[in-house]
Parts: structure tokens; C-alpha cells; sequence
């Protein structure tokens, strides 16, 4: 694969009528955006989440975890990144989930067809060819997607940052079905 250094210089292509004439796909969210404030009442929420759940996911757009989760606006914490990867950035996120808001349980969600699993490290050395500079990030692609949630499960349960590490569980969801299956953290 190539490293997808060269991003697409011409205009996003939205499927037709998915955008306004002319319109970047920028202009058409804050279309969206003036829709939704029309209908927008304050729930008067408090920032803390209702259901003291923090959820790591992968960024992956086929992955809608409200509504394959059940969960309402305010009822969480989501951090999402490519591979639902447990980085210093995301525990970072954890310990201020835990420590400042509240936060007590942690679901790690990562998924079948994930592009990570197309990468290898061979990505960070194609990119320092292409740029002249080794991004200091590791790709974190993996080959096994349940390893991956354990040792996803692993990281945040070894972490001193961390408050409340009894209650990680990992899965992975099924773009196909749309289920989740849980992965046991000791095999
Ligand atoms: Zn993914």
C-alpha cells in the first residue's frame, strides 16, 4: 500500500444531493449544524457522563457507537483514534475521564475489516522517504484483531494514571452484523 502521504487535491466529491451546489462538505455540516441548533434545547447536563463509562473505538466511519451501544447524549466519554489505539494521547483522555470526571468503567471497541490491519511499520519509513522526517508515532498496525484488543486491555489496565482499572472489557464489532463480540483478556 502506499502510504496515502498524497492527499487528493481536488474538491471532496459528495455523493450527489449529499451537498449543497458549490458547497464544500465543510459548508454542508454547518448546514447540518443550523438545522440541529433549531431544534436545540439545553439538557441542562452536567459534563460529567451519566453511565461513568469511557469508550476507546476505533475512528472508523461504519462504527456509530451511540447507536450500536445504546447510548444517549451525555451518557459517556468516547475517544476514538485509528485502531482504537490505547496511545499516551488516549490515556491521557482516561485519566482526565476517570480523575476529573467521574468516569469508573472502560470498553475498548476495536473491528473486523480495520485498515490498520492493511499497514505495517513499513508506512512511518515510506512516509520518511516521501517528507524527509520520521514521524515520532508508531503505526500500531496489527495482523490479529483480538491480540490487539488485549493488549489494548493490557496498556490501560497497567497504566498508574489511571483510578478505577476493575471494570476494561474489549471487543469487537462486526461491520457486517453490527455485533459486538467480546474478547477474553487472558487467552
Ligand atoms: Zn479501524
Amino acid at each position: 500500500m502506499s502510504t496515502s502521504a498524497h492527499l487528493p487535491t481536488e474538491p471532496f466529491a459528495a455523493p450527489a444531493g449529499a451537498a449543497r451546489t458549490g458547497g464544500t462538505v465543510t459548508d454542508r455540516l454547518v448546514d447540518a449544524n443550523h438545522l440541529y441548533a433549531a431544534g436545540f434545547t439545553d439538557p441542562g447536563m452536567d459534563a460529567r457522563p451519566v453511565l461513568r463509562v469511557a469508550v476507546v473505538a476505533c475512528m472508523d466511519a461504519r462504527l456509530d457507537l451511540h447507536d450500536a451501544l445504546g447510548l444517549s447524549l451525555g451518557d459517556c466519554h468516547t475517544i476514538r483514534n485509528a485502531g482504537g489505539v490505547v496511545t499516551d494521547d488516549v490515556v491521557r483522555s482516561l485519566t482526565i475521564s476517570q480523575r476529573a470526571l467521574g468516569t469508573r468503567s472502560v470498553v475498548l471497541i476495536h473491528h473486523t475489516g480495520c485498515g490498520l490491519e492493511s499497514l505495517t511499520e513499513d508506512f512511518r519509513h515510506e512516509l520518511e522517504m516521501e517528507v524527509g522526517q520520521r514521524p515520532s508515532w508508531a503505526v500500531e498496525s496489527f495482523r490479529d484483531v483480538d491480540q490487539d484488543v488485549r493488549q489494548s486491555m493490557q496498556r490501560i489496565r497497567t497504566s498508574p494514571f489511571l483510578l478505577h482499572r476493575d471494570d476494561i472489557r474489549g471487543f469487537v464489532f462486526d461491520v457486517k452484523t453490527g455485533l459486538l463480540r467480546e474478547i477474553d483478556p487472558v487467552t
